[in-house]
């Protein structure tokens, strides 16, 4: 086992969590994490709070972020870590990435709207610590807070996941760039929480070939969505693609979050975690 209690993805109010970064780093800290990343959607607004939070508690930092991606007709979550934030390419593909939540939201608004759910958008936008980064969880909280649905789980399953009416299909960015955005600014690419997806074997494998082709270096392997069964089948992958493992809660909010920061079983022993290759970029 690697033991390292290390927590490589979570995400504050700057995209879809519910706490600062700073109170994610003291949470971080009294949970044990030794080894810690905020990973925004699409974002990298809280980086330097976040640096600047686990420096004065004395934990160690590596930068993050988590880029949607569109593949095979699927969104695909690709956690970057350990990147310069200052880089130009990196600064600017997070922000076309984000460019058209806000159009998609009022899309999303609208399809909401034809079932009776009215004033989604404004509801939404209130939830929104960044309006920028206006996402499917903020809906989901509104539409919880207001009563139609008990918790943002029901939200997801009865409105907001593919062929319901609030989804709206969305062109993220394309897997290559998303990759040479982060190692062209010296970080690494990761393949986030891979048993969230709806692939086929042969999509999953496509996924797992491209990604390791355009540069991408690992899967996170341990990750607050994965049953044990499900971080043994992605060690598997690890080891047949030759990928660095990396473990990550992907931690939103106390309330929502079945798995705390730094909550989480160990990386098998046999795995190159990420920290290992990225020791020069620990802050
Ligand atoms: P978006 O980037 O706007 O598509 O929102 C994606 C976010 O919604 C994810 O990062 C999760 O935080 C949340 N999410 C996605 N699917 C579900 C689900 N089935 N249940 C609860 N939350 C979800
Ligand atoms: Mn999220
Ligand atoms: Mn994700
Ligand atoms: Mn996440």
């Amino acid at each position: 086992m690697s033991i390292l209690n290390a927590d490589l993805h979570c995400h504050s109010v700057v995209s879809d969590g519910t706490l600062t970064p700073e109170a994610l780093a003291q949470r971080a800290h009294s949970n044990g994490v030794q080894l810690w990343s905020l990973t925004d959607h699409d974002e990298i607004g809280g980086q330097q709070r976040a640096a600047t939070a686990a420096k004065e508690v004395g934990m160690q930092y590596l930068s993050g972020t988590e880029i949607s991606v569109s593949f095979a007709g699927h969104t695909v979550h690709i956690v970057g870590l350990g990147f310069d934030i200052h880089d130009p390419r990196v600064v600017a593909g997070l922000q076309s990435t984000r460019g058209g939540r806000h159009a998609r939201a009022q899309d999303m608004a609208a399809g909401l709207a034809k079932v009776g759910i009215h004033g989604s958008f404004e509801g939404a936008l209130t939830y929104a610590g960044n309006p920028d980064l206006i996402s499917r969880t903020h809906f989901a909280r509104y539409l919880v807070e207001t009563g139609v649905c008990k918790d943002t789980y029901e939200v997801f399953r009865r409105f907001l996941t593919e062929g319901k009416p609030g989804f709206v299909p969305h062109r993220w960015a394309n897997l290559k760039d998303a990759i040479a955005w982060i190692r062209d600014a010296g970080g690494m690419a990761v393949i986030a929480h891979p048993a969230r997806y709806d692939f086929t074997p042969n999509e999953e494998f496509a996924l797992f070939t491209e990604f390791k082709a355009h540069g991408g270096q690992a899967v996170e392997v341990v990750t607050g969505s994965h049953s044990a069964a499900e971080a043994l089948e992605y060690a598997g992958m690890a080891r047949e693609f030759g990928l660095a493992a990396s473990r990550g809660s992907d931690f939103h909010s106390p309330d929502e979050s079945h798995t705390d920061l730094g909550a989480l079983p160990w990386l098998p022993g046999d795995l190159t975690p990420v920290w290992e290759l990225l020791q020069h970029r620990i802050q």
